[in-house]
């Protein structure tokens, strides 16, 4: 067993490794961490990166892929991707379902049946809460994609951002994923982290590494210590929770990482809370 393997065995570290597959998105909603719009930098992880990255993952012991940005279908690769992934381990994919139409939509068909998850976000029952975060029409585009998805056969889960909501809206939500046959182990709820355009908004709770999921990131400018940091505020990358610039070989990114976790005695490169 690989070092990793066994601290993922102990909890030390997660088993999932993320990707940012890029920073661009069709959307910019008022809490996004990544500072995600149409014209936001790309910040492209390369298609070679990723399977070498991928083989990588495999041998160190990872247990699945977590793909997310950005929006990851703004890529037009971006099934390619998931496929070679999947390949390889089980993948969680971040989406906002909102380009889910035309030859995109017949290529995500390509995704039913396979070790892939689809997770789509929709922050409430109410057209109006949900699409005043997000973007107009936003409400009507996801439910009109979840229900072909499911159709398809895709593994579709839920992601709802920020606790505003009362009970009787959480029940609404509730009710309203299920009516798709998503059920509520395939609901996840999460607060806004005030990182990115949230802190920018002043919105959101302050977090941590503590407080974050200790699950390798890579991204295109360097390797993280969890998904939540590879942040953006005012055109500028967040280092906080850096570990390493180099994104090739795995092994100086899980040494870090390694360190930070207290599973190996420290002389890493980690940056962790050094900016
Ligand atoms: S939160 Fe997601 S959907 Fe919204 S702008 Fe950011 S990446 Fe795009």
């Amino acid at each position: 067993m690989t070092p990793f393997a066994s601290a993922i065995e102990e909890g030390l570290v997660g088993g999932r490794l993320w990707l940012y597959s890029n920073y661009n998105c069709n959307l910019a909603c008022t809490y996004c961490l990544t500072e995600s719009a149409p014209d936001a930098a790309r910040r492209m992880l390369d298609r070679s990166l990723i399977s070498k990255i991928a083989a990588g993952a495999v041998a160190e012991g990872f247990t699945s892929f977590g793909v997310t940005g950005g929006e990851p279908f703004m890529r037009p690769d971006i099934v390619e991707i998931l496929l070679e992934l999947e390949s390889h381990l089980p993948v969680l994919v971040l989406s906002n379902a909102t380009l889910f139409s035309g030859r995109v939509l017949d290529d995500v068909r390509r995704l039913a049946g396979k070790r892939i998850a689809l997770q789509i976000s929709l922050d409430s029952a109410s057209p109006r809460e949900n699409d005043e975060m997000r973007a107009q029409d936003n409400f009507e585009k996801v439910v009109t994609a979840i229900p072909k998805l499911v159709e398809m056969g895709i593994h579709v889960r839920i992601a709802t951002t920020g606790g505003d909501r009362t009970a009787d809206e959480d029940a609404a939500l509730c009710a309203l994923h299920r009516s798709f046959g998503i059920t509520d182990d395939d609901h996840v709820v999460r607060p806004i982290v005030h990182r990115g355009r949230a802190a920018s908004n002043e919105m959101g709770v302050v977090a941590t590494a503590h407080d974050l999921p200790a699950e390798l990131t890579v991204t295109a400018d360097g390797a993280f210590w969890t998904p939540f940091g590879p942040t953006v505020r005012n055109g500028r990358l967040d280092t906080d929770m850096l570990l390493a610039r180099t994104t090739f070989p795995l092994e100086v990114s899980i040494a870090a990482m390694l360190e930070v976790a207290g599973a190996k005695p420290a002389g890493g490169d980690s940056l962790l809370n050094i900016r």
